[in-house]
């Protein structure tokens, strides 16, 4: 049965300061000032009172290692179920349920299991006492003994029914002696509850834990809002089965194994219970050069401590699309790489062209945007950023005739005669050291290649990490093969952009795309 959170909180809320009094008197708090409502914290060991009341939470607080408690899991420290807790606390605020499913079997052609006889336990516990897990904990869980020896696993639903019982060898298990590692009672029915599901407070945080050693070592540690999942990593079965009773969790801790199955745990489990309001356990990947896998290794190779501290400190369960404002990298864009374009007032505009994002050129014909570029080009070579180029409308001779203009200058460009047609030619030598200083650094879209968008960009990636290429000109937009039907044009445009812009911040270059205006307004 569920019990309602509104009338656990209004049990509460009824009671008052009266909860902080409570508490104390369960838990036996040492120096408790019935005034201030505080104490000594029962959880670790401390000379001034830092176990304190939380008027509003209706719980102690301890300032101290961070433990929060509540009536309820006052209650249910000592040895009892949830149901029972919450009995006790509506009882003190004098608040009617009713509990009628208490105790209840309420599965039809259910077979249930028979309980095992509560009887020695030696084997038990000195194994698990070698675990480091205390008879305090095997008592506390219900963890018992069969004839042949093996621990027992008692999982009662949420009426205090015994449901499922599960067996594992009191001793190491080697799996390549074909040992099992765990089993059901043969002859009963399963049902994938969470082990210690019936003694868990709804209204604090779940610690969802991989195995009954692992909630056992929570447990030993002083985290008692603590199951297991029944069946192991790969086996869900149990969200589904519990659902309604997970649902009334404002906060969830997962505390997967150390491993790939662990990991996929943990992706699985959060996505169906919601990130939101789930968190994870970061286990230390070793102590002491011990590998930790799971919580008990934690508890077995480190300390109480420990496991309390990792649990306690479960990290929130970020998404992977949203980066917090306060972690991003404040930049002095002085310090951000990029290239300057050699025009004073445009360096003054835009700084530089930084890398990581494309810049689009736009202008009339004749407005002089080849210039600009070659210029570019050219500014770009001096700075050392070597340069990819791709002209749709010129071929590669006339884009060399271009930009040797630039690289030559005026005095080392000559007037020749053909017959009596004059034209200009730089000057042979000067050629040579144009070439020689271009070599490997300056880099043209052959004649005649694809025109395709994806070819241009497979090029590009190959001229961004072949020769470390940081300048990518794109002439033009409109002469690479976008489609013949309009729809699909713009589509491929837009495809085109959004892969140019992840190309620039992926290779960490800035590409020029050159986009004629659509409309000219005269
Ligand atoms: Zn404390």
């Amino acid at each position: 049965m569920i019990v309602d959170k509104k009338t656990i909180l209004r049990a509460k809320t009824k009671l008052g300061d009266k909860n902080a009094l409570l508490i104390a008197e369960i838990l036996g708090v040492e120096k408790f000032d019935s005034r201030n409502l505080k104490g000594l914290c029962p959880f670790h060991a401390e000379d001034t009172p830092s176990f304190i009341y939380d008027k509003k939470g209706y719980y102690m607080h301890c300032f101290g290692c961070g433990k929060t408690v509540d009536v309820i899991e006052a209650y249910m420290s000592t040895g009892r179920t949830f149901l029972e807790a919450v009995q006790f606390l509506f009882d003190h605020a004098r608040i009617r349920y009713n509990f009628g499913e208490q105790g209840v079997k309420t599965k039809r052609a259910y077979r249930y299991p028979k309980p095992e006889p509560l009887g020695d336990k030696t084997k038990v516990y000195a194994y698990l006492e070698k675990r480091k897990i205390s008879q305090k904990t095997v008592d506390y869980l219900d963890i018992r003994q069969d004839k042949e020896e093996n621990c027992v696993f008692n999982y009662y639903d949420t009426n205090d029914v015994l449901t499922m019982v599960k067996y594992r060898p009191s001793h190491r298990v080697d799996k390549s002696k074909g040992d099992d590692k765990n089993w059901c009672q043969k002859g009963a029915d399963t049902t994938p509850l969470l082990f210690n599901m019936n003694r868990v407070n709804t209204t604090m945080p779940l610690l969802i834990t991989e195995g009954e050693l692992d909630c056992a070592a929570a447990i030993e540690s002083g985290y008692l809002n603590a199951v297991s999942v029944p069946l192991g990593a790969n086996n869900y079965h149990w969200l589904e089965e519990n659902w309604d009773w997970l649902e009334q969790f404002d906060s969830v801790i997962l505390c997967s194994d150390n491993d790939e199955a662990g990991n996929k745990m943990r992706k699985e489990v959060s996505t169906r219970l919601g990130t939101w309001r789930t968190r994870f356990v970061e286990l230390p990947m070793n102590i002491q050069d011990q590998p930790i896998k799971d919580l008990n290794e934690l508890l077995y190779y480190g300390s109480k401590e420990q496991v309390l501290n990792v649990i306690l400190n479960a990290k929130e369960n970020p998404i992977d699309t949203v980066i917090d404002f306060a972690d991003i990298q404040a930049i002095d864009l002085a310090d951000m790489d990029g290239i300057q374009t050699g025009f004073k007032e445009l360096d003054k505009a835009l700084f530089k062209l930084f890398y990581g994002t494309l810049t689009i050129v736009t202008g009339i014909n004749g407005s002089g945007k080849s210039s600009f570029l070659s210029q570019l080009v050219c500014n770009s070579l001096e700075q050392g950023c070597n340069v990819f180029q791709y002209s749709g409308e010129l071929p590669a001779f006339q884009q060399k005739t271009w930009l040797n203009h630039i690289l030559a200058g005026r005095y080392h460009v000559n007037k020749y005669m053909a017959g009596n047609i004059e034209y200009f030619k730089v000057n042979p030598t000067v050629q040579k050291d144009i070439d020689k200083w271009c070599a490997e650094r300056l880099f043209i879209y052959k004649d005649g290649q694809s025109h395709s968008p994806q070819d241009m960009l497979d090029t590009m990636e190959a001229a961004a990490r072949k020769y470390g290429c940081k300048l990518f000109i794109i002439d033009n937009l409109t002469s690479l093969a976008m489609g013949s039907r309009e729809k699909d044009r713009w589509d491929n445009q837009e495809n085109f952009v959004r892969q140019l812009i992840s190309f620039a911040v992926k290779f960490q270059v800035a590409p020029i795309l050159v986009v004629h205006p659509h409309k000219i307004e005269t």
